[in-house]
C-alpha cells in the first residue's frame, strides 16, 4: 500500500506520540547518501540517522549479509551459544584494541551497561563502600534517555517531570580540566563518563589535550574512563573512535549507532578483562542483546567500513566541507562559523537560542534538496553518510550556499 506524505504525516499525529517534531518530509526509500520520499523526490541525506547510516543507505553488502543470516537463524537468546557471537566480539575486540565486549541493542543500553560495570567495579575491585559509588558526568551530555541515563542530564527538555531520579551522577562542566580535578577527589568516584566530542549538545569539540588530561586524572585516581564514542565513533569523525584523535586508551568505549550500518539496533561496551570480569551469570543482560542477526550485520558493517575506507573519506571531506563552509560565513552575518571533526560538523547560526532561524534554513533545504536539523541551539548538524563522493558533496555545498546567500528572515 502506498500512502501519500499528507496521510502518512497524519496518521503519526493520530496514532503515535508527539516525542520527536520530524521535518515534514515522507521517506520510503534510501540508497548511498540519498533518500527519496513518498512523491519520489530526491534528497540527499545529510543526517544519516543521527550517524547510525555511516556506510550509506541500505548498503549491499550489509544487506545481504543481513538477508542470509535472517533466512539462517535470528535469536538463540544468550541461553545457548550462537556461532556469530565469538566472532563478533573478536571483531570488535581487534578492531578497535580491547580486550572484551559485551553486546547490546541501543545507545541508551550501552551506556547503562557501562554504568553497571563502573559501579560494580568500584565496590569489588576499587572497594567503594556499598552503594556510595559516584559516576561524574559533564554539562550538555547527551547518552540516551531510559531514567537513570536522564539523571546525569543537565537538559530540561529531557528531565522535566520524569523525576525521581537516580543518585549516584555527579555533573562537572566539559572541557574544564580543574572542576574535574576537585570533583575526582572523592574517593567514591567509580567513573568519567563523557562523549569526546558532544554530538547532540551540538558539536561541541573541547580542546585539544582535554581528553587526554582528562584520562591521565583519571588514571591517578583509579577512577574508569568511559568514553560514549556511540554517535562520533565509527569512522564518523575521521578517525576509526574519536578518541583516536588524542591518542587516549579509555577505559570503556560505548558504541552504537553505526557499528551495524542502519539495519539492526546493536550496541556495545569494549572494555578490560579486569572490568568486564566484574559480571558473573544472571547479573546483566538482554533477551536479544549478541543475537546471531545482529552480529552478523555487525561484523559486516565494520568490514565495508574497513575495505570502502570510509574513514578516511570522512576525514578527508570533512576539511573540504568545513573549509568551504568557512568562505561561506564570512560572506554573510547569517552565520557564524563551523565546528566539527571529519563528517560530524555543526553549521553555527547566528541569532538568539530560542529563534526559528536555524529550523527555517533546514526547511529551504529540504525544499532544495538536502535534509539536515538543527540541534540545541542556532545550530545545524551537517552529518552525510561516509560514503559521499567529492562531487556529491560539492553539489551540497552549492545547494547550502545558495540557501543561505538567499535566506531572508
Ligand atoms: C544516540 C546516542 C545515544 C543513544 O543511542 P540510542 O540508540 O538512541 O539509545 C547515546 N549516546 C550518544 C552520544 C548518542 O549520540
Amino acid at each position: 500500500m502506498t500512502i501519500s506524505s499528507k496521510e502518512a504525516i497524519e496518521l503519526e499525529k493520530k496514532y503515535g506520540a508527539n516525542n520527536y517534531a520530524p521535518l515534514p518530509v515522507v521517506l520510503e526509500r534510501g540508497e548511498g547518501v540519498f533518500v527519496w520520499d513518498v512523491e519520489g523526490n530526491k534528497y540527499y541525506d545529510f543526517l544519516s540517522a543521527y550517524s547510525a547510516v555511516n556506510q550509506g543507505h541500505v548498503h549491499p553488502r550489509i544487506l545481504d549479509v543481513m538477508i542470509k543470516q535472517a533466512s539462517k537463524l535470528t535469536l538463540t537468546s544468550r541461553a545457548f551459544y550462537s556461532d556469530q557471537l565469538g566472532l563478533a566480539e573478536k571483531m570488535l575486540c581487534e578492531t578497535f584494541g580491547f580486550e572484551r565486549a559485551i553486546l547490546m541493542n541501543t545507545g541508551a543500553e550501552g551506556n547503562e551497561t557501562a554504568i553497571k560495570l563502573a559501579r560494580k567495579w568500584g565496590y569489588e575491585k576499587k572497594g567503594i563502600p556499598a552503594n556510595e559509588a559516584v559516576i561524574i558526568g559533564v554539562e550538555k551530555n547527551f547518552h540516551g534517555r531510559t531514567t537513570t541515563i536522564i539523571s546525569a542530564s543537565t537538559d530540561p527538555v529531557a528531565t522535566t517531570n520524569f523525576g525521581p531520579f537516580m543518585p549516584g551522577f555527579e555533573i562537572v562542566p566539559y572541557n574544564d580540566l580543574s572542576a574535574l580535578e576537585e570533583a575526582l577527589k572523592n574517593p567514591n568516584v567509580a567513573g568519567l563518563w563523557l562523549e569526546p566530542i558532544q554530538g547532540e549538545a551540538g558539536v561541541y569539540v573541547p580542546q585539544d589535550g582535554y581528553l587526554k588530561a582528562a584520562q591521565e586524572l583519571c588514571t591517578k585516581h583509579n577512577v574508569l574512563f568511559m568514553v560514549d564514542e556511540v554517535q562520533t565513533g565509527v569512522g564518523r569523525t575521521g578517525k576509526l573512535l574519536a578518541s583516536d584523535y588524542d591518542e587516549i586508551k579509555p577505559d570503556m568505549v560505548i558504541l552504537g549507532k553505526a557499528i551495524s550500518g542502519g539495519f539492526y539496533p546493536v550496541s556495545c561496551v569494549l572494555t578490560s578483562s579486569e572490568v568486564m570480569d566484574v559480571f558473573n551469570p544472571g547479573e546483566h543482560g538482554s533477551t536479544y542483546g549478541g543475537n546471531p542477526l545482529g552480529c552478523a550485520v555487525m561484523m559486516e558493517a565494520l568490514t565495508v567500513l574497513k575495505e570502502e575506507k570510509m574513514t578516511e573519506n570522512a576525514f578527508r571531506l570533512g576539511e573540504v566541507f568545513r573549509a568551504r563552509m568557512e568562505e561561506l560565513s564570512a560572506k554573510t552575518d547569517l552565520l557564524l562559523g563551523v565546528r566539527g571533526k571529519g563528517l560530524l560538523n555543526a553549521l553555527l547560526v547566528n541569532d538568539s537560542e530560542d529563534s526559528k532561524t536555524a529550523t527555517n534554513i533546514c526547511y529551504k533545504l529540504m525544499d532544495k534538496g538536502l535534509l539536515a536539523k538543527p540541534t540545541h541551539g542556532n545550530i545545524i548538524r551537517f552529518a552525510p553518510p561516509l560514503v559521499i563522493t567529492e562531487e556529491q558533496l560539492e553539489d551540497c555545498i552549492t545547494i547550502i550556499t545558495d540557501v543561505v546567500m538567499n535566506f531572508e528572515k
